[in-house]
C-alpha cells in the first residue's frame, strides 16, 4: 500500500520509511504535487495533526498521516505547546525558544514537562485514527549536549541523567514521544 506522510521534512519521511515493511510505501507531499502550505490553525496538537491529514485526504484523495509535536511545561500551563516552533516569535530559532523558556521558568520550583506527539491517519478507516506518544521529563537550568534539535538540550527525560541532546538518537527514538507514536502507527499499518 501507499500512504502519504504530510510533512516537508525529508528526514522524517526517511526515518519512518526505514521502520516500515517494504510493502508499505511512504509518499511525500512533493510526490503527490502538494506544494502549498497546509493550514495548521487548531488550538491543540491533535487538532493540528488531524487538520493536516484531512486536508491532504480531501484535496488529493490519498490515504495520509500527519504528525504534530509540542513541548508542554507544567508551570507554564502547558506552554509552549502548539507554539513550540515559534515560541520566541516567527523569525526566531531554537536558541531563542530555549532562552525564552529558561527565562520564563527562572525561579520556578516545578520544572516538569512533557513532549507530546500526535499522529493522525485519514483515509484508511472511515473515521480518522489518532496515535499519541508522550515522553515525560524536566527542563534543565542550562543547555547540555549537542545532538538532536529544538528543545533537546534542555529536556531531560525521567529516569535518565542526560538530556535528549546528550543521548544517541537510537535511545531518544526508543524512549521519545515521536518514536512511541510512530511505533503505534506502524503496529496499525502492519495489521491492516
Ligand atoms: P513538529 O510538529 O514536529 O514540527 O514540532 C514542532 C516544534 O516542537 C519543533 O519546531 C521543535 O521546536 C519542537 N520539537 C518537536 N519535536 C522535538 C524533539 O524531539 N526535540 C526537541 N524539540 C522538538
Amino acid at each position: 500500500m501507499k500512504i502519504v506522510f504530510a510533512t516537508n521534512n525529508q528526514n522524517k519521511v526517511r526515518e519512518v520509511q526505514n521502520l516500515l515493511p517494504k510493502t508499505i510505501e511512504i509518499l511525500s507531499l512533493k510526490d503527490i504535487g502538494c506544494l502549498e502550505d497546509i493550514p495548521e490553525t487548531s488550538d491543540t496538537i491533535a487538532g493540528n495533526a488531524l487538520q493536516k491529514a484531512e486536508y491532504v485526504y480531501s484535496n488529493y484523495h490519498h490515504a495520509c498521516f500527519a504528525d504534530d509535536t509540542g513541548l508542554e511545561v507544567t508551570a507554564l500551563n502547558g506552554e509552549p505547546g502548539i507554539f513550540s516552533a515559534r515560541y520566541a516569535g516567527p523569525q526566531k530559532n531554537s536558541e531563542d525558544n530555549m532562552q525564552k523558556l529558561l527565562t520564563n521558568l527562572n525561579g520556578k520550583y516545578d520544572r516538569n514537562a512533557q513532549f507530546k506527539t500526535v499522529i493522525a491517519v485519514k483515509g484508511i478507516n472511515t473515521e480518522a485514527v489518532l496515535f499519541e506518544g508522550i515522553c515525560k521529563g524536566e527542563i534543565t537550568t542550562t543547555k547540555q549536549g549537542g545532538e538532536g534539535f529544538g528543545y533537546d538540550p534542555i529536556f531531560k527525560p525521567n529516569g535518565y541523567n542526560e538530556t535528549f541532546a546528550q543521548m544517541p538518537l537510537s535511545l531518544k527514538n526508543k524512549i521519545g514521544h515521536r518514536g512511541k507514536a510512530v511505533q503505534l502507527l506502524i503496529d496499525f499499518l502492519e495489521n491492516l
